[in-house]
């Protein structure tokens, strides 16, 4: 059996329309839930209170909520951040997103897949059993602003990491479990500029190698991918604007729903492949690990 996690990154995006995001995150758990997609979706302390009645409404068992850290400005990079920032940050979100979403956080994703040894401590300070900010052996970790080089030479499948180096093998008792990349990584930003044929072929590459080492196969997209941008880039903070690999993308709001769709419908369709979200992943390693 080969575990999947579908993860989904929930931030608001200033440089899209806002009204839309909202009715994408209501729409997303709903489509889910009724195809039995299981997910786990890190979310920021400012998405949730913003759209707190949205998140409210699409608690269901399919999904498990994770922390996704405060905002998701760019001063929230925590390779960058003081203990004491790191600290506050975690401990006020985590207590905002575990009230909104009724539930107990136990996993958490870096904006910008940002980590750090301090705040795996914190982490584990604040019952959190998962960071799943690492992305192994990701080439363009200058794209990521908590890309790190160590990402080449980070394990690739899940490890607890040591107290000096989140990319290390260690004795901590957290769980890293990196994003699935073969020097790009298995996001869906990929599938807006290659296509679904090469998404599938890219997954296919993965489950080979998860036959071998039972490595978990870790997929992710954002909602706001799938409303439109705000037309007048000056109404947009500069620091809000995403990269410029984005132009790139498939423009297209709907068939990028649709091509997830597809891409997750083709996941679950392999008989090795079982979905699982974070808690039951974890349930799941530690009965053989
Ligand atoms: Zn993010």
């Amino acid at each position: 059996m080969i575990p999947v996690l579908i993860t989904i990154d929930l931030e608001t995006a200033m440089d899209h329309v806002l009204s839309e995001q909202s009715e994408i995150v209501v729409r997303v758990f709903n489509d889910f839930s009724e195809l039995g997609i299981v997910t786990t979706s890190f979310v920021t302390s400012e998405f949730a209170e913003r759209f707190s009645v949205q998140i409210q409404n699409t608690i269901c068992s399919t999904n498990e909520y994770g922390l996704h850290g405060r905002d998701h400005s760019v001063r929230e990079n925590y390779c960058r951040m003081t203990r004491e920032e790191i600290e506050s940050n975690i401990h006020a979100s985590n207590e905002i997103v575990s009230e909104i979403t009724q539930s107990e956080i136990c996993c958490f994703r870096g904006p910008f897949m940002s980590t750090s040894s301090i705040t795996q401590q914190v982490l584990i300070d604040k019952n959190i059993r998962a960071d799943y900010s690492v992305c192994s052996q990701r080439f363009d970790f200058i794209n990521s602003r908590g890309g790190n080089l160590s990402w080449l030479i980070s394990p690739r499948t899940v490890y607890h990491p040591s107290i000096e180096n989140p990319y290390r093998r260690g004795e901590l008792p957290l769980w890293v479990i990196p994003l699935s990349c073969i020097g790009i990584p298995f996001i869906s930003g990929i599938m807006y500029i290659f296509g679904l044929s090469f998404m599938k072929y890219f997954f296919r590459l993965l489950l080979a190698e998860s036959l071998k080492n039972g490595k978990p196969i870790v997929y992710l997209f954002h909602t706001y991918e799938f409303s439109e941008p705000v037309n007048q880039a000056n109404q947009v903070p500069a620091d809000s604007r995403k990269s410029l690999i984005h132009s790139l993308y498939i423009r297209d709001r709907k068939k990028r729903y649709e091509m997830n769709l597809d891409l997750i419908k083709y996941m679950m369709s392999f008989d090795e492949v079982q979905l699982f979200k974070n808690s039951d992943y974890l349930k799941h390693i530690e009965l053989i690990m």
